[in-house]
């Protein structure tokens, strides 16, 4: 795979861009994450025109709609971040992101519970995205997108960084080279993966996958691409990592003499008593299917993980 692109709020790399003149570096983004992806960076209320510093903004509901304007509320913003969004959204598939880190609580930025005042000033409520990182979700509906501090819990973490390889395989063995073919390796390659969310989930996709029921090509890829995102958009729970290690390990465990079959079956028991990390069992399979050479699970992307990040340390 080329180097993965993601898009970032360009005030978490630590560019003073913010209201303030000052930046917002979110350290693992910014000294961990950018190791191993490029960063598209953006600014949207620079983009905009805004000045460093600059008045604040905020979301404000007026009658049906939600407008970005100023604290005194006679300067209205809306249609001009949205002209930027529109511009932003196509350098952002131009330049092919897999995913997006978006600066927290932002009126322009936030992807989760920002919050929406009344003309009087009274928060209505925290539940919205920012304008910008609206666009670019409505645009992008599949795209992983996560927000800085929420990346500091180990299983968001973990389900960002796998969806956004993911999107990256399906933007090179599935867009690059449309057919059922490319889709077919996709779904066996994400076999394991999608197991540890949802079997149902799994078989489903199988489903769609091999009937297609007489759709365009294009309606199976979106179909696949929406049901995908959905179906991954949580993390995984530890007993459906448990069911994957476990079916991993019928791979091999006849081969296995009674000693290190026991010593494996301790491992993933102990992951599942939460007295390990994942990574020690998906170490151990590992190491198993490498020296037994079972083909088949070579190439599962559950397997093939970023050792740097660190990710499956604190799972
Ligand atoms: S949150 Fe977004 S708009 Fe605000 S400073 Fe950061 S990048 Fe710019």
């Amino acid at each position: 795979m080329s180097k993965i692109k993601i898009g970032v709020s360009a005030c978490l790399t630590g560019d003073e861009v913010r209201y303030n003149g000052q930046g917002s570096e979110d350290k693992f983004l910014n000294r961990e994450l950018s190791s191993h992806f490029d960063f598209v960076k953006v600014c949207p209320e620079v983009g905009i025109g805004l000045s460093i510093p600059r008045e604040t903004i905020r979301l404000v509901r007026k009658n049906d709609e939600v407008r970005l304007v100023n604290h005194g509320g006679d300067k209205d913003f809306t249609d001009k971040m949205q002209e930027f969004s529109v511009k932003s959204a196509e350098r952002m598939k131009k330049e092919r992101i897999s995913g997006f880190v978006f600066k927290k609580n932002s009126p322009s930025c936030g992807a989760f519970r920002v919050k929406v005042y009344n003309e009087k000033g009274v928060t209505q409520h925290n539940g919205s995205m920012g304008m910008y990182a609206k666009h670019i979700q409505e645009k992008f509906p599949w795209l992983p997108v996560e927000e800085d501090g929420r990346l500091n819990d180990p299983g968001l973490r973990h389900n960002f960084i796998s969806r956004v390889h993911a999107i990256k395989r399906w933007q090179e063995m599935v867009e690059d080279n449309l057919c059922i073919q490319s889709l077919i390796n996709f779904h066996k390659t994400h076999k394991y993966m999608l197991m540890s969310y949802s079997q149902v989930g799994l078989k489903e996709l199988g489903r769609l996958v091999a009937n297609g029921d007489g759709k365009a090509i294009e309606d199976i890829a979106h179909e696949y691409l929406m049901k995908f995102t959905a179906l991954t958009s949580k993390p995984a729970p530890r007993s459906k990592h448990v069911n994957v290690l476990f079916h991993l390990m019928g791979y091999f465990s006849q081969k296995l003499d009674d000693f290190d079959r026991k010593e494996i079956v301790e491992t993933i028991t102990r992951y599942k008593d939460g007295l390990v990390p994942l990574v020690l069992p998906v170490r151990a399979v590992s190491h198993y299917i490498k020296k037994f050479k079972v083909e088949y699970l070579l190439e599962q992307s559950y397997l093939d993980y970023p050792e740097d990040l660190c990710v499956l340390n604190r799972l």
